[in-house]
């Protein structure tokens, strides 16, 4: 059995930890916090998660919020003016429900199990002096430590990374006192075209049953107000303010006013969507290998990010099972990680895809789901796997053909 080192006790590093141990490993873990410190600080994601994904946790028993998280069966994408004009609507079932779990709430329990298992949890903020200290003393080092400092040892693929600056300025808010959508509770997408976007659903935090908000603002744009924008109440009120007036339809869900659920419950940035070469070496030569956001990263809007570092963590659980007593070099690395791209290149399209200037084909393939139901529930199921609507949703003549073989009823 390896002996492995992963640094970030986040999403990827800790399911691929728990996953480790499982299989008999030794693993060491490197988190710059405690479970205390993360339970403690500001929200750090909106974390929508989809059938596929959550069910590579169950595999590992650790979906331990399964009874106590509202969950959602359904997506609905809503395109409209500020005036409440509605272009596009459609919704749809998704065969398995989505939950968001407060990373907050989910690490730190993820953290425990973690040592329960046997597993070498050590508080550093790893540089360069403990990676080398690890990969002298492991066999293979793996880095998961979402957008932090150390991954910019990773270089910048530009083949894989269309975009160079970030498409959207990112506002991340919990609330209470947004009432539930009419009819099954869903991801709810909002898309106010040429200002930005407005995506909300259910989710459970520190405090119990909540409303997850992120609304993306197009950088420069009328929406984006947050410049000035410095404590909690102030987002909560611009956020509040955004959805009144660029999301008219949503915002009759407000009952009275919005609150925070907490007063660290807000989040503001911005992505730079890119995705890098797996393997950095280490100034001694040593090779360490990238796992998830670190290699991978995509803008929050279509609500990937969590569900790849689950999928990314499987697929190197996988293959580090399947190595037996081989040494872990670069060709390993370089061709599990072409393994995970082989999927994730379609959610990293998909996200590209909705943040820029829509293809003609794919506003007809979302203008279709309106009245074909069976087209909106295959679309509300691709957030779930975005591959599965490849090669049609990414490619003009594949839609075409797609389409042309669709039944549309008659209204
Ligand atoms: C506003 C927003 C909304 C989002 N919404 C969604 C969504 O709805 N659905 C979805 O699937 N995804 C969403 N995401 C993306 C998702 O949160 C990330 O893709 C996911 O958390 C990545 O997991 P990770 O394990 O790669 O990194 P992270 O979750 O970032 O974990 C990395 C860990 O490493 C630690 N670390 C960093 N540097 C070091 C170091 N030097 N030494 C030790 N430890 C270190 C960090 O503190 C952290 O604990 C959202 C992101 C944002 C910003």
């Amino acid at each position: 059995m390896a002996k492995i080192a992963i640094v970030g006790a986040g999403q990827a590093g800790l399911h691929l930890g728990i996953g480790l141990l499982m299989s008999g490993h030794r693993v060491t873990m490197l988190s710059n916090r405690t479970g205390e410190q993360i339970a403690a600080g500001p929200v750090t994601s909106s974390q929508s998660m989809y059938g596929m994904a959550l069910g590579l946790e169950r595999e590992l028993g650790i979906d331990y919020w399964q009874e106590s998280s509202p969950q959602y069966a359904g997506a609905q994408m809503r395109v409209a003016d500020s005036d409440g004009n509605i272009m596009l609507y459609w919704q749809g079932a998704m065969d398995e429900p989505g939950q968001s779990i407060d990373q907050r709430v989910k690490m730190p329990v993820w953290m425990d199990r973690f040592v329960e298992l046997g597993g070498d949890l050590r508080i550093v903020d790893a540089g360069i002096a403990e990676l080398e200290g690890v990969a002298a003393s492991h066999d293979l080092v793996v880095i998961a430590s979402g957008k932090g400092e150390i991954g910019s040892l990773f270089q910048r693929n530009p083949d894989r990374s269309p975009l160079t600056s970030p498409q959207r300025v990112l506002a991340l808010t919990y609330v209470n006192r947004f009432r539930p959508r009419p009819g099954i509770p869903a991801i709810c997408i909002n898309i106010n075209p040429g200002n930005g976007e407005f995506v909300s659903f259910p989710g459970l935090t520190l405090s119990g049953p909540c409303e997850i908000f992120t609304i993306e603002s197009i950088p420069g744009g009328p929406m984006d107000i947050w410049a000035d924008v410095k404590t909690p109440d102030e987002h909560l009120a611009a956020s509040e303010h955004l959805l009144r007036t660029f999301f008219p339809h949503e915002a009759e869900r407000i009952d009275g006013h919005l609150e925070l659920t907490d007063d660290k419950a807000v989040l503001r940035g911005r992505i730079t969507p890119t995705t890098k070469y797996p393997v950095a070496t280490l100034p001694s030569g040593a090779k360490i290998f990238g796992l998830a956001d670190v290699v991978c990263l995509n803008d929050p809007l279509t609500g990937q990010g969590s569900n790849n570092a689950s999928k990314a963590a499987k697929i190197y659980l996988d293959a580090i099972n399947a190595h037996g007593d081989a040494a872990f070099d670069e060709a390993w690395m370089n061709a599990v990680f072409e393994q995970y791209w082989d999927y994730a290149r379609f959610p990293v399209a998909y996200t590209n895809q909705t943040l820029g200037q829509p293809p003609e084909h794919m506003l007809r393939i979302l203008k279709a789901a309106e009245t074909d139901k069976e087209l909106a529930h295959i679309m509300a199921n691709s957030f779930n796997d975005p591959k599965s609507i490849a090669p049609w949703y990414y490619d003009a003549a594949s839609a075409e053909q797609f389409l042309s073989e669709r039944t549309v009823p008659l209204q």
